[in-house]
């Protein structure tokens, strides 16, 4: 999906080019966005070619006869990373949202019939096409929040014919969404009923019969387990993480999120490419993350949804020197939110986050957290034109003017897969001068 189209994003009031210094960025030099004030990116053949003032990059723009796309008084930025959603689903959990509001327990849920099992008997209903419609239409609204990669997890599957029909979604969502998709395997989500009072059993059953059939059939780029007080142990999750990996799936684990499950170290010892949620993790965990390549995810959203009082320990990971990054989470039961912008807000507001260092934990540090940060995540010479303008002229107004969608315009590989431009700016595609609607 390569465009010839070659581009020209001049006069940011501020480029954000992440540009500089290795991934994943830790302690202080995950503040530093590498702005440049009255920014222009070059962009030819879905790659970036330059970027820096524009005035320095006029010249060139002009002799390879680019399209200008005017971006004053606006932010440009690399294009966001969503390393952790659970996407493909069915029906919704409206039901859970309201027991929750009247008080009830995640527990008293889950006996009542909702939690992860009523989603996993929604999924079961559901056909392939059905799942796959859907799924379409969220990614079409992450790509207009400005997510230009996005992770996406089975998992609510819980049996093998269920799994492979959400992992051959996905498959199809690869061919056909103009966003980035990583596939993983999520195992071991919770226990199906009829496996009750049986976990062991249950782990036995998935790495005989569901790694192996997803791994044959190259669905999964990585695995992923719930190591969790409330799911799976570590000593269950280290084998199921040891299956994947031997079909060459990458490991990442939802670590310590209800209570401390031994999820952390986990991730450390199998070289996790993520510990995700984080929020028992203890002192001892963040050291060993801060010394590893281990990304530590944060996912504030399913905080925020569960009005915890609580949040995971941002500043403290960020001081030991851990790399950090945040994402959505996306999924129906805790976190029905797509918009990773808001998750800026929250890191800011709940975890003492600055606006900078939720920028690069959602673009560079999420990329490397998927393995990517040698093509995505920044705006440098080389890398993959994967950018979004935001419609503020500072980049802290993302966070800051909260729960709003501020990208107006989202470039993956040079081209526009998303615009809120209004209809009837100058200018239409077919038009060579102005293939693209200036922003005025
Ligand atoms: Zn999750």
């Amino acid at each position: 999906m390569r465009n010839s189209q070659t581009l020209f994003f001049r006069n940011a009031s501020q480029l954000l080019t992440l540009a500089g210094g290795p991934a994943p960025r830790r302690g202080r030099a995950l503040a530093e966005l590498g702005i440049v004030r009255d920014g222009g990116v070059l962009v030819a053949d879905g790659m970036i070619v330059k970027a820096g003032r524009t005035r320095d990059l006029a010249r060139e723009a002009k002799r390879l006869k680019a399209l200008e796309i005017d971006c004053r008084s606006r932010v440009v930025m690399p294009g966001l990373v969503d390393s952790h959603t659970h996407l493909v689903f069915a029906g919704s959990r409206l039901g859970d949202f309201e027991q929750r509001i009247r008080g009830k327990t995640g527990r008293e849920i889950a006996r009542a019939g909702g939690g992860i099992l009523f989603s996993a008997r929604q999924l079961a209903q559901a056909s392939q096409r059905d799942l796959l419609t859907r799924a379409s239409r969220f990614l079409e609204q992450a790509a207009l929040f400005g997510t230009t990669t996005i992770e996406i997890k089975s998992g609510y599957g819980l049996d093998v014919p269920d799994e492979l029909k959400t992992l051959r979604v996905i498959r199809q969502l690869m061919k056909a969404s103009s966003i980035e998709i990583v596939p993983t395997l999520l195992v071991a989500h919770a226990l199906p009923r009829r496996f009750r009072g049986r976990k062991g059993d249950y782990v036995r059953f998935i790495i005989q019969n569901l790694i192996p059939e997803a791994g044959r059939r190259r669905l999964a780029e990585c695995i992923d387990c719930f190591c969790d007080p409330t799911a799976f142990d570590h000593r269950q999750c280290r084998r199921i993480l040891e299956a994947g990996a031997a079909f060459g799936m990458t490991p990442r684990v939802h670590a310590d999120q209800t209570g401390r499950s031994g999820g952390t170290q986990l991730a450390v010892s199998v070289a996790a490419a993520s510990a995700d949620h984080l929020d028992h993790a203890s002192p001892g965990d963040i050291e060993a993350l801060a010394r590893s390549n281990v990304v530590a995810t944060l996912l504030p959203g399913a905080n925020f949804f569960f009005d915890s009082r609580t949040y995971p320990p941002a500043r403290a990971l960020i001081e030991a020197g851990a790399a950090v990054a945040l994402a959505t989470d996306f999924n129906p039961g805790t976190c029905p939110t797509l918009n990773l912008q808001f998750i800026m807000s929250l890191s800011c507001t709940a975890m003492k986050m600055t606006p900078a260092e939720a920028i690069a934990a959602s673009t560079i540090n999420a990329a490397y957290s998927l393995r990517r940060a040698d093509r995505l995540g920044s705006i440098e010479a080389g890398k993959q034109a994967d950018l979004i303008v935001m419609g503020v002229d500072d980049y802290r107004k993302i966070p800051y003017f909260f729960a709003a969608n501020h990208c107006v315009l989202t470039v993956r590989q040079g081209q526009v897969i998303a615009s809120r431009l209004k209809q009837g700016s100058r200018g239409t595609r077919r038009s060579r001068s102005h293939a693209l609607p200036a922003i005025s």
